[in-house]
Parts: C-alpha cells; structure tokens; sequence
C-alpha cells in the first residue's frame, strides 16, 4: 500500500509525484502509456503564459513562482540525469497594442518588458534573420524548456531516484468507502491508498467521482516543426496567436492551433496551412525550409485557464491536479509545490482558494 497514488504521468503527476517524493512520502505514479507522452510532449515549453496580462493573477501568481524554479529545477534533473531540459533564454517578442495594460501587468509582476518599434530596434532583437513585425513588447527574460527533452530528463529522474511508477497501467476505477477514498482499480490489479491525486491532464473528468465535479475538457492544439540550422532563429515571436520557437538545434516550431473537437488528436491539412502561413508571415525565411514533422496534443481546458489544485470536496483523500489548459510547463513546477503543501496539510506557499473546486466551475 503506497501512501499516495498519483494518476497520469504528464508534468504534471511527475512534478507532482517527484515533489512528494523528495518530501518523504511513498508515493506510486500510474500512466496508462508511456510517462509524458501525451499534452507534455506535444506542447512549445514556452515558460510564459501567452499574453500573461489577459489571464487572472491565480495564473500569473504559479507562473511567476515557476519562472524562479526552472533553472534550479533544470539544473537539478541534469545534475542527477545528465540528461539537458534545454533550458534557453530565448526572450519573447509579442505583437500586442494594449500598452497600459501591458505596463500595468509588467510592473505589477517585475517583468522586464518594453515597447520596440521599428526595423532597427527589431534587428537588434533578431540580428540575423527578418522578422516581418515593425513592433511589439519584449519581454528579455522569457525562458523555454524543449517538451520531449524535458519529460525525459524527470522520467530519468525517477529511475535514478528509484520513484515507484508503472507505465501502461490505466487506471479504470477509484473506489471509495463510505466518502473516502481506499484504492484504484486497474486492468491488472488492485492497488491500495490512502490518498489519491487525479492528474490525468485533459482526461481528468473520466472518473465516475470527477464525471459531474470536474470540468476538464481537451482541446486540440496543432504544431508543426522547420528543419533549420543553430541559432539562425534565436527568439520566440508570437503574433494573432500563433507563434514560433527556435530550439537550440535549429528546428523551429510553430503553433498553434485551438480545437475543442473532443479525444481527437489526428492532424489536418488545413492546420498545416494555417500554421505555415502564419509562420512565414511572422518569419519568411521559413517558407525555404522543410516541415519535418506535424502532431497534436490535448491540452486540459478549464474555462478560464486555472487549474484545479485542490482536494475534492466531497471524497475525503481524493485531490484534483489539473486543467492548467495552455500553460502545464510554465504552471507545473509551482503548482506541483502547492499540491504538495495541500496534500501534506501544511502552510500552502500562497492562497489555494482560486484552485479550489468551487471556485473553477
Ligand atoms: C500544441 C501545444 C502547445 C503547448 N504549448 C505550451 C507552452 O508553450 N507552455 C506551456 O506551459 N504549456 C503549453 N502547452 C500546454 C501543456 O502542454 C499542458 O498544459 C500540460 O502538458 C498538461 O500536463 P498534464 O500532465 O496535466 O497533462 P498530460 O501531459 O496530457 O498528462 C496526463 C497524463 O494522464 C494520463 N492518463 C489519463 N487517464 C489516465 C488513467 N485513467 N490512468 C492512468 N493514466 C492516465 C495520460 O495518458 C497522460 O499521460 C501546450 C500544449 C499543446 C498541445
């Protein structure tokens, strides 16, 4: 009987499991495929929510939080694995005109951002290919970890720490006694505890307990990746909501697409279009580039972009970890400490209601 069984291995039951791990508690992670391979993989790892200031300060509070762990994380997980997160400070150009507000946010949360505009101020960001934007607010400091990278790096983290986990196994049932929780059911057997923490990313809801408490839903997001060479493209430009992401070894990304079409992660043509316009627009340069690969990932929607981080209201040792929707990667490190401070009933490092159950529906 473990103390602590976490439910999906995204970042977000690996953060989480990981935490309670290095904090003493014996934990077991379940993922009914391989660890990280389903939104944690697929995402941009962008250490920045897209226009931070549109969203509540329950997500910038987690993301700011964040932002301070993932060096220290990184370097950690490289230390213990050998195995590179790609860590780079890529900074961020975004094409966005509501100055105040930006301002407002900016100062608000110490982010060094400022107003570029024009060709040259615009060469001094990108020196060595045309970025087709004449302005926009750069943020110096945004960070991006590589998704694929960054989920090998913590499941070596596992094996090398020896965290109990079993890949393959679904969870299909959380039984429950008398409103409290006592095991998970899977294909293969039983498995006892005393708490449980759903973190089944955009399957969250699938539970017969979480059916009718916990509005998680997938929404597709659609990416498609450049071959090119180091360093010709060296910052992250988001425009009208697509966006590109240079990564150390030259491949560019571009996303993405926002699809609530159900458990559906096939790839179209018309998101191949969509992408590849966008991105040359933003970059033309990539228009003599090959696409070397195109994917989907469901990201956990919530309505307004905040997880739940929380214990279920009505089943005593249940905790819901999850539906951080666009921003899992920039979110996770700080909220894998906060459900860890739930769950081990101590002062939580800031203020759980906007998490709560109640409070995201
Ligand atoms: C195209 C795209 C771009 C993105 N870009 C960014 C970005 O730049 N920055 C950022 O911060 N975020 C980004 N995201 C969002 C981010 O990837 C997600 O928010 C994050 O990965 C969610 O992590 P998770 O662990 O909750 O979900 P997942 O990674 O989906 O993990 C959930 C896991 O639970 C498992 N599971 C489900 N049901 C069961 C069960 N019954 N039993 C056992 N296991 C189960 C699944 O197999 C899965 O592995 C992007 C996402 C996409 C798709």
């Amino acid at each position: 009987m473990a103390d602590c069984i976490v439910v999906g291995g995204g970042v977000i039951g690996l953060l989480t499991a990981r935490r309670l791990f290095l904090e003493g508690v014996d934990v077991l992670l379940l993922e009914k495929g391989p660890l990280g391979g389903e939104s944690s993989w697929a995402g941009g790892g962008i250490i920045s929510p897209l226009y931070p200031w549109r969203y509540d300060d329950a997500v910038n509070v987690l993301a700011q939080r964040s932002k301070k762990i993932y060096p220290e994380l990184t370097e950690e997980l490289f230390e213990e694995t050998g195995k590179d997160s790609e860590l780079v400070n890529s900074g961020l150009l975004t094409v966005a005109d509501e100055q105040s507000e930006i301002f407002d946010w900016a100062k608000n949360w110490s982010v060094d951002a400022h107003f570029v505009s024009g060709t040259d101020s615009i060469r001094e960001i990108e020196s060595t290919v045309g970025i087709a934007v004449d302005r926009g607010i750069w943020m110096p400091d945004i960070m991006q970890v590589r998704n694929p990278r960054f989920v090998a790096a913590l499941k070596a983290s596992f094996e090398r720490l020896a965290i109990p986990y079993i890949e393959h196994c679904e969870v299909e049932e959380i039984l429950t006694k008398n409103n409290i929780v006592s095991a998970v059911r899977t294909k293969q057997r039983t498995y006892a505890a005393a708490k449980i923490i759903i973190a089944s990313g955009a399957w969250s809801a699938q539970f017969s307990i979480t059916k009718s408490s916990v509005s998680v839903i997938p929404v597709k997001g659609q990416m498609i990746m450049y071959r090119g060479e180091p360093d010709r493209v060296k910052r992250i430009v988001l425009s009208e909501g697509h966006y590109i992401i240079p990564r150390k070894d030259g491949r560019i990304l571009a996303g993405s697409t926002l699809e609530k079409i159900g458990f559906d992660k096939t790839i179209s043509s018309s998101a191949y279009d969509e992408l590849h316009q966008a991105a040359i627009e933003l970059v033309p340069l990539l228009d003599g580039l090959a696409v070397e690969r195109q994917w989907a990932g469901l990201r956990p929607g919530t309505e307004r972009g905040i997880p739940y981080i929380c214990k279920h209201d009505d089943v005593a040792g249940l905790y819901i970890h999850a539906g951080h929707f666009r921003n899992g990667i920039v979110l996770g490190a700080a909220s894998a400490e906060l459900m860890a401070d739930i769950v081990l009933g101590r002062k939580p490092w800031c203020d759980t209601a906007p998490y709560a159950m109640q409070a995201i529906h």
